[in-house]
């Protein structure tokens, strides 16, 4: 399977059919148990929790896609992440990027640390902080690139090649690029996540994680963990993220294209005074983004010159919708500090860039001229 190229893997990759009926998709094993042969004498599924072929069928594809061993889904993006830091015990020190996922955040801070997990937030694109941040208890590394909200752009490579130094695993939140744009396990990450929610699912209409590892040791590790905390993926859920993977690659064309005009369209307007994405030449991130990905994805930022007008701003679009989330075929837009990362401190967040006047936005798949004109008009209406 792994000779396919990335778009006939969205389609063909994993198990993608059912082997028994000759169905094209796989069929929703709406089912807890298993008849065993004999006692003591189990076929391949025992109990859902363990496994479930529709679970089973979404967790081999996303393995293939990203070049990992093997697969697991998880009821949310959060509880696959959950799993993932659980594989680690209390006095543990592992290295974040310092502008993870708010809830990423809380979830290390407010959960994993009153279990002994010790972590330090740095700044991933200064090697010399993630250097000399690393001490002998620390064990992993991890982070998201793009990053959200900022689309801050990492060196997969350059981090995992000081991690693997210092014996370091590497865990990366690959949920805005997508295995269609980029593999970090190609580039030398141990365990890549995703919150399935976003672009796999890319409907709205799903809440999923899934995760994947390089090796065969971690791998059973994270499953151990998926089977003993028990936050699995339904059967249900399974099959429409597998369903919404299938067409990611046209889609993740589409919103890379409409996002690429978009924040072209928002540099040059006087009422913006700063716009973040990585496909725009003058971004910070835009050499290392051309050289680990694909495509520059669906996800950017920006500010507003006159930060009193974002309220009035984001009320006054047709098209986008104030919702947090992202990657659906509906562009959404929200207010990071207000919104999605308002779990992080105020002076957290400023302190990563994350200002209250920062407007977050999610291109879908709709025609760039109605949400040019939409942008346009919510601009004239604020101008006035
Ligand atoms: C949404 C998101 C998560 C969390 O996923 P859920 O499915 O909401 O639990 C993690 N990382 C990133 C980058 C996200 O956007």
């Amino acid at each position: 399977m792994s000779k396919m190229k990335i778009k006939t893997k969205m389609v063909h990759g994993g198990i993608s059919e059912d082997a028994a009926s000759g169905a094209v998709s796989v069929p929703i094993y709406q089912v807890s148990t298993y008849k065993q042969e004999g006692l003591g004498q189990p076929k391949a599924y025992e109990y859902s929790r363990s496994g479930n072929p529709t679970r089973h069928a979404l967790e081999s594809l996303i393995a293939d896609l990203e070049g990992g061993v093997r697969g697991f889904a998880f009821a949310s993006g959060l509880a696959g992440i959950h799993a993932v830091l659980s594989i680690f015990k209390a006095g543990d020190h592992i290295i974040m990027g310092n502008d993870v996922y708010g809830s990423t955040f809380r979830l290390m801070d407010k959960v994993m640390q009153n279990f002994g997990l010790e972590y330090d937030l740095v700044d991933l694109t200064d090697l010399s902080a993630l250097k000399k941040t690393i001490k002998s208890t620390t064990t992993a590394l991890y982070f998201e690139t793009p990053s959200n909200p900022l689309m801050t752009i990492l060196d997969i490579r350059q981090l995992t090649e000081v991690a693997q130094e210092n014996n370091l695993i590497t865990i990366v939140d690959n949920t805005f690029a997508t295995p269609y744009f980029q593999r970090p396990l190609s580039l030398g990450a141990d365990i890549v996540l995703h919150s399935g929610t976003k672009y796999l699912g890319g409907h709205s209409d799903v809440v999923a994680g899934l995760v994947t590892a390089k090796d065969t040791n971690l791998a059973e590790r994270i499953g151990f963990m998926q089977n003993s905390i028990g936050g699995v993926l339904g059967p249900q859920d399974s099959w429409l993220v597998q369903r919404g993977i299938k067409t990611l690659a046209l889609r993740m064309e589409a919103h890379a294209a409409n996002a690429q005009k978009i924040a072209e369209f928002l540099e040059k307007n006087p009422q913006v005074s700063k716009v973040y994405y990585p496909g725009l030449p003058t971004n910070s991130g835009y050499e290392i983004a051309s050289k680990q990905m694909s495509g520059f994805g669906g996800m950017l930022s920006f500010e507003l010159q006159d930060e009193s007008k974002v309220k009035y701003f984001v009320e006054s679009l047709k098209y986008f919708t104030l919702a947090e989330s992202l990657g659906g075929v509906e562009s959404l837009i929200e207010v990071p500090a207000v919104m999605t990362h308002a779990s992080i401190p105020k002076h957290l967040r400023e302190a990563v860039g994350i200002k209250d006047g920062l407007i977050r936005l999610s291109a879908g798949g709709e025609d760039i001229h109605d949400l040019l004109e939409d942008l346009q008009t919510a601009f004239e209406t604020i101008r006035n």
